[in-house]
């Protein structure tokens, strides 16, 4: 009797894994037992098509490592069963959970529980899979001590402390960590990480080099750049509208630039994004805000995320960065109005099928457009030849709704030919240092205020209505003023309190407290600075 429930207990086993729900790590328990009958692999648990062919890597790895895969039924359960299982990373779990099973692999007497992922290849090698670090920390964070796992591209283990992560490249290694043979200074496999990370470090500096002066090379286009650095102080959405050639591309370029470094905690969450994201991203540093440039063909599940499982899209991508939208008017309507919610909620919210998601998705909107299908209705010249009903059309596209979102409009005009020569003259990178302290100040200010008010931090473009009259400091003069402008221009509430929050960032970048009617007059001008048309469509309520 006791002989039958030893040899019983020898053909099962258990093994925790991590599966990824968007950028969260969620714990997968996977359950394994061999029973008599006919051959089979079975794995049941919610597991969609991917895993399911997990049966048959499984198996000819096993082989290829020369150990055997066991005769009779093998069936495995992988738990919670509510939770909707994708992908290859369950690979070297099962394989383990197999072996152990089938007494050909012991786990030692007293050892700490080890978890483990990574897809296996069909010759035993384990490969990457996406989310590495994001499966670390889910572990991390339940209580896991030791984890098994394929090699990742950056050095994952300076974002652990309580965690032994074992790199391994096949199967066989695997067996050896798990039955307890490990290398003295058997932790993670540091020496290649760091060489890559000082490279980077390198093309990072250079390439620093190279972007410090694209802003020196964008000197005449000072509206442009008085825009941008508007935006980047306030975190304002900004629309750019000007003739083909005036510098709108670099001007976006030049606004990532200009934006202070991420903090640890911004840097951790983009790392966790591009972790889990199909698409390679290359930044240098790893400080550096993400720019995302999508072309305008782009469809609304690319921009937002879709699909099964729902893969995350450029607005997530851009999470803490820049997201540039070129040609706007191009880009189709359906996408466009997709990205009120995220410009809302900050995060976006997939359900596809059994799947519910939820991405991060805080961007600064940068979008550019031509004033008109030829793009010279702004210029001096004045050589446009298009309708008043194609301008129209043209500038439909940009939805009403999403028009008032952007806190600024600027327009630009090509910059003249001697200005375009002394900006290949000069070289004087200054420029872009002040700019950048200017941004950061005023960003030094904002957290000051939102602290003195005892409020969590929030850029002012996003102070909420019921703070904007205390956080504006505005004399009885120029509370007049605003409501006095409010009246005659008959604007929209939300075109309104976009205003004043402009205004509130001008007065930030002059470093004063209290908003005056020069600072209302001057975010006006980011109102009105349109052709006529757009002037009246901002009016209208
Ligand atoms: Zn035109």
């Amino acid at each position: 009797m006791l002989d039958n429930i030893a040899m019983k207990k020898s053909q099962y086993s258990k093994i925790t894994t991590c599966a990824l729900s968007g950028i969260e790590g969620v714990l997968i328990e996977i359950e394994l037992c061999l029973l008599p009958g006919l051959p089979s692999f079975e794995v049941g648990g919610n597991c969609d098509s991917a895993v399911r062919e997990s049966r048959d890597r499984v198996r000819a790895a096993i082989n290829s490592s020369y150990y055997n895969f066991p005769k009779g039924r093998v069936l495995a359960a992988y738990a919670p069963a509510t939770f909707p299982k994708s992908g290859s990373a369950f690979d070297l779990p099962l394989a383990l959970a197999v072996l152990q099973a089938s007494g050909q692999v012991h786990r030692p007497e007293g050892a700490n529980p080890v978890a483990a992922f990574g897809e296996l290849s069909l010759d035993g090698r384990v490969h990457r899979v996406s989310g590495i670090l994001n499966r670390l920390l889910a572990l991390e964070a339940s209580g896991v001590r030791e984890v098994i796992g394929p090699p990742c591209d950056f050095d994952c283990q300076s974002f652990l402390s309580n965690i032994r992560y074992y790199v391994v490249s096949n199967l066989s290694e695997a067996i050896e960590i798990y039955s307890g043979i490990v290398p003295a200074a058997g932790s993670i496999a540091k020496g290649k990480v760091s060489v890559s990370a000082s490279e980077s470090e390198g093309a990072n500096s250079a390439k620093h080099g190279i972007r410090s002066s694209v802003l020196n090379r964008l000197s005449g286009q000072e509206a442009g750049i008085r825009a941008i650095t508007i935006a980047a102080a306030g975190w304002h959405p900004l629309l750019l509208m000007g003739a083909p050639g005036c510098g709108k591309t670099s001007l976006a370029s030049a606004l990532a630039e200009i934006l202070p470094p991420m903090t640890e905690e911004e840097v951790l969450q983009v790392l966790l994004i591009e972790q889990v994201s199909d698409i390679p991203v290359y930044r240098g540093d790893l400080t550096e805000r993400p720019f995302r440039r999508p072309h305008h063909s782009i469809t609304a599940s690319a921009l937002l995320g879709g699909g099964v499982p729902p893969k995350l899209g450029e607005c997530t991508l851009a999470h803490c960065g820049v997201l540039f939208l070129d040609e706007v008017t191009e880009v189709r309507p359906q996408a466009l109005d997709a990205l009120r919610e995220p410009m809302e909620l900050k995060k976006i919210h997939l359900a596809r099928s059994s799947w519910r998601v939820t991405y991060p998705s805080d961007f600064l909107l940068m979008a550019a457009c031509n004033p008109c299908r030829c793009g010279e209705r702004l210029e001096a010249g004045a050589r446009c030849r298009c309708s008043e009903y194609s301008v129209e059309r043209h500038l439909d596209r940009i939805s009403g709704p999403l028009y008032d979102r952007f806190d600024l409009v600027a327009r630009l005009n090509r910059v003249k030919a001697p200005t375009l020569q002394a900006s290949l003259d000069q070289n004087d990178e200054t420029r872009s240092k002040s700019i950048q302290a200017q941004v950061r100040s005023a960003w030094k200010k904002q957290m000051e205020r939102c602290t003195y008010f005892g409020e969590k931090f929030f850029f002012n473009s996003r102070i909420p209505i019921d703070l904007l009259i205390p956080f504006m400091q505005m004399n009885d003069s120029c509370l007049k003023f605003i409501s006095e402008l409010a009246e005659e221009m008959r604007f929209s509430f939300r075109a309104f309190h976009s205003l004043l929050r402009v205004a509130r960032t001008i007065a930030d970048l002059r470093t004063a407290e209290a908003v005056e009617e020069v600072d209302l007059a001057l975010a006006l001008e980011y109102r009105l600075a349109l052709p006529s048309i757009f002037s009246e469509r901002s009016n209208i309520g």
